[in-house]
C-alpha cells in the first residue's frame, strides 16, 4: 500500500508545504510503503503546468522520490463523474451569500451547509435552475448525506469524530469544477493510498472524506494530520511571509543547509540529506505542536 503527497499547483511550495511533503515521504518510506505523487490541479483557474513542474522539481531537489508516474487530477474527470453517478445527490442553487445568511441561524454549526436546497420541490428547482441559467451559471451538486458526523482514525490524535454535511461534489457557477473532497477520495482509492499525511488544517475534511469513502465502498486510509508551520505572529506560514520558497531560500543558503533546517524543524539536528534523515526518523517522537518559522 502507499502514502502520497498531493500538492495544488498554484505557486511554489513554501517551507511549511516542503516540511509536510518531507514528513509524508518519511512516514511512507520508513514503513516500506510506496510513495506516490498526485498533482491536484482540478481548480483550473488557479493551477498551472509550470507551477506543478516547479513544485515537483523542488521536491526532487530535496531528495524526495516517488514511485511511478505523477497522477494529474485534470486527467481524472471521467472517474469523478462515475463516482458522482453512484451517489445520492441534489442540485444546490445557493450563492455564497445565501449560505452565509442561512448559516447565521442559531442551530447551524459554522462551516456546515444548512441544507437550504435539500428538500426543494421540483417546481422550485425548475424556477431556480432557470434563474441561474439566465445568469449563465450552473448549480452545484451536493451529497445528500445520511449522517451529521463520522468517525475516523488519526495516528497523532487518535480516534476522532468530525462533522459531515451535504458537502459539494461538483462546484457550480460559471465554470463548474470537481470538488476537492470528491477528487481526493476517488484518487486515494484508485492509487491504493492507505496513508494520508497532510497539514492539520485539513483535519476538518477527514470525516467528510471517510464518510464519502464508505459510500463508495473504499476503506478509509490511516490519517496523519501533522502540525503546521506558523509565522512569528502565530499565523499559518504563507508565501507572503517572504523567503519561504525553496528558490527564495536558495538565494542565501545552499541546498543542504535548507534541508538541515527542515530536519531541525522536525527535531533532528545536523542532518543534511533525505536518506540520512530516513535512517534515523522515528515517527513516534514527532512533536504535536506547530513549528514557528
Ligand atoms: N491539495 C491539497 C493541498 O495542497 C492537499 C490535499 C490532501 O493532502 O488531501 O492543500
Amino acid at each position: 500500500m502507499a502514502g502520497r503527497y498531493a500538492p495544488s499547483p498554484s505557486g511554489d511550495l513554501h517551507f511549511g508545504n516542503l516540511r509536510t511533503a518531507l514528513l509524508a515521504w518519511l512516514f511512507a518510506r520508513s514503513e516500506g510503503k510506496q510513495f506516490l505523487m498526485r498533482v491536484e490541479d482540478i481548480d483550473e483557474q488557479r493551477s498551472s503546468k509550470e507551477s506543478a513542474e516547479s513544485q515537483l522539481a523542488d521536491l526532487s531537489a530535496l531528495g524526495l522520490d516517488w514511485d511511478g508516474d505523477v497522477l494529474y487530477q485534470s486527467t481524472r474527470y471521467d472517474a469523478y463523474r462515475a463516482a458522482l453517478e453512484k451517489l445520492d445527490t441534489y442540485e444546490c442553487y445557493c450563492s455564497r451569500r445565501d449560505i452565509q445568511e442561512a448559516s447565521r441561524a442559531p442551530h447551524v454549526a459554522p462551516g456546515v451547509y444548512p441544507g437550504t436546497c435539500r428538500e426543494l420541490k421540483e417546481e422550485e428547482r425548475v424556477e431556480k435552475r432557470a434563474s441561474l441559467a439566465a445568469q449563465n451559471r450552473h448549480p452545484a451538486i451536493r451529497l445528500r448525506a445520511q449522517v451529521t458526523s463520522f468517525d475516523f482514525y488519526d495516528r497523532l490524535r487518535g480516534q476522532q469524530t468530525g462533522p459531515v454535511d451535504d458537502f459539494i461534489l461538483l462546484r457550480g457557477g460559471q465554470e463548474p469544477g470537481w470538488a476537492y473532497n470528491l477528487a481526493v477520495v476517488v484518487d486515494d482509492a484508485f492509487q491504493g493510498v492507505d496513508q494520508v499525511v497532510r497539514g492539520d488544517d485539513l483535519l476538518d475534511s477527514a470525516a467528510r472524506q471517510a464518510y464519502l469513502g464508505s459510500l463508495l465502498g473504499t476503506p478509509a486510509p490511516e490519517y496523519i494530520h501533522v502540525p503546521l508551520v506558523l509565522n512569528a505572529h502565530g499565523q499559518r506560514l504563507a508565501k507572503r511571509d517572504g523567503a519561504v520558497t525553496l528558490k527564495e531560500m536558495l538565494i542565501d543558503a545552499p541546498l543542504h543547509t535548507i534541508f538541515s533546517r527542515l530536519a531541525s524543524s522536525l527535531g533532528y539536528e545536523g542532518v543534511n540529506s533525505a536518506p540520512q534523515l530516513l535512517e534515523i526518523f522515528d515517527p513516534t517522537t514527532l512533536s504535536r505542536e506547530p513549528f514557528i518559522y
